[in-house]
């Protein structure tokens, strides 16, 4: 029996976890689930897996999740450092879906075991990515990507080698505003940027996936991953969702990862690898589809890629300083203190702010170090919001 424990259990990427855990009866004993808010939806989780122990992040919601699972022998645990503890029992395999840079100190521990840790949560390679690169070594762990293009990629890297590796492509579908004016992209609501067109996905993500944030944050993701130099990552606005990436090879070939948009397909090849098993995903109907289409994406409309890309040349710690700033804004954006568009131009802002003395060429040396430039990056963008006009 392999030991799993899955942390951001009550999110999009958890539930679709526990869906692929229940497709293969009597393999997983359930370790550790974490959730945050959703208290109910944790016991029920826990108790239909018999997990071990239940965390909650959320420390004054300790007696809930203790009355909640009465009577079922799992284990309440609440706030932080119990999500710490949770990482620290021992387990094979890890899922870490926790939204944010809350994630980051949970997969960051799991990794301690020598574990195999499925990365879905992608701030802690923005923020941390050399540093988990370097533990995950020194245990002996495994981190296999989560993300879809991510998954594509390792996928189309399968028996390859790397140095024969000219670019790799991550596909973006563009969002829900792919198609509009600046002017109209500026008013957009909170629903209408969490309504994407083809993944159903977390809010926040989803909201990141309409201003390009994440793919911004993916084109990071991709250099930490795969080491490769961030002038051979490329960018493809692809409104289908259907070839999530591709790699190109020094003799002209293109590897192009195909797939339905449904993340039970890379959740299952991390939990399987290096097999394949079914996965209860659509089998794609090209001749239906007919097309696919590529665009360039726009600069100007969606200005996080080249944020992106000033965040890698100047290093550092800021790519903590990038995500947590990127966190702030979109709070400031979802509690209805900016715009859509004044995110980009904060976190801008924020950054610029931050390279004056706060420390941001320091290297991602160790955990605390990146989170105390996440701590200060908030305080920062806390500030810059409060001097300006952002609406
Ligand atoms: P969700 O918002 O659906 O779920 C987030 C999970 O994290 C929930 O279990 C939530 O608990 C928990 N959580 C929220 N805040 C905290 C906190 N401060 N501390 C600890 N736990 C917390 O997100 P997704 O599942 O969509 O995304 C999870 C991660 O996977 C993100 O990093 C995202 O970028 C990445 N990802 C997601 C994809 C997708 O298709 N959804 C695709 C690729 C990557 P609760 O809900 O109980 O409050
Ligand atoms: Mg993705």
């Amino acid at each position: 029996m392999r030991r799993v424990s899955v942390f951001g259990a009550t999110g999009s990427i958890g539930v679709n976890t526990l869906d692929m855990l229940a497709r293969q009866p009597g393999e997983f004993d359930i370790v550790a689930l974490s959730g945050g808010a959703n208290i109910a939806l944790l016991a029920e989780q826990a108790r239909a897996t018999g997990a071990e122990i239940a965390v909650t992040a959320h420390a004054d919601r300790l007696a809930e999740l203790r009355a909640a699972l009465a009577g079922s022998g799992v284990a309440a645990a609440a706030g932080p450092g119990a999500l710490i503890e949770a990482a620290e029992r021992p387990a094979d395999w890890v899922m870490s879906a926790i939204v944010g840079a809350a994630g980051l100190a949970p997969g960051f521990r799991a990794l301690r075991q020598g574990a195999t840790l499925a990365l879905a949560n992608k701030e802690s390679l923005v923020a941390a990515g050399p540093l988990l690169m370097a533990e995950a070594a020194r245990h002996g762990a495994t981190i296999l990507p989560v993300d879809s293009e991510h998954s594509a990629v390792f996928q189309a890297l399968i028996g390859e080698d790397i140095a024969a590796v000219e670019r790799v492509i991550i596909t973006a579908s563009g969002g829900p505003f792919r198609d509009w004016t600046s002017e109209r992209i500026s008013a957009a609501t909170i629903a209408q940027a969490v309504a994407h067109p083809n993944w159903d996905m977390g809010a926040r993500i989803s909201i990141d996936s309409a201003s390009l944030f994440n793919k911004a944050l993916e084109v990071i993701e991709t250099r930490e991953y795969f080491g490769v130099d961030p002038a051979q990552i490329e960018v493809l606005v692809h409104p289908q969702s259907i070839v999530h990436a591709l790699v190109g090879f020094n003799d002209g070939a293109l590897m192009a990862h195909l797939g339905p948009a449904d993340m039970r397909h890379a959740i299952g090849f991390a939990l399987n690898w290096p097999a394949r098993r079914p996965a209860p995903v659509e089998r794609l109907d090209l001749a239906r589809l007919a097309r696919l289409d590529f665009a360039a994406p726009d600069p100007a409309r969606f200005p996080a890629l080249r944020l992106a890309r000033e965040v890698m040349a100047a290093g550092g710690l800021a790519g903590a300083a990038f995500n947590a700033a990127k966190e702030t804004a979109l709070d400031a954006f979802l509690d209805g203190r900016i715009g859509f568009s004044a995110m980009a131009p904060l976190v801008e802002a924020t950054l610029a702010r931050l390279a004056r003395g706060d420390g941001l060429q320091n290297p991602p040396d160790t955990l605390d170090v990146v989170l105390a430039m996440d701590h200060v990056a908030r305080v920062r963008a806390g500030e810059v919001l409060a001097g300006g006009t952002w609406q």
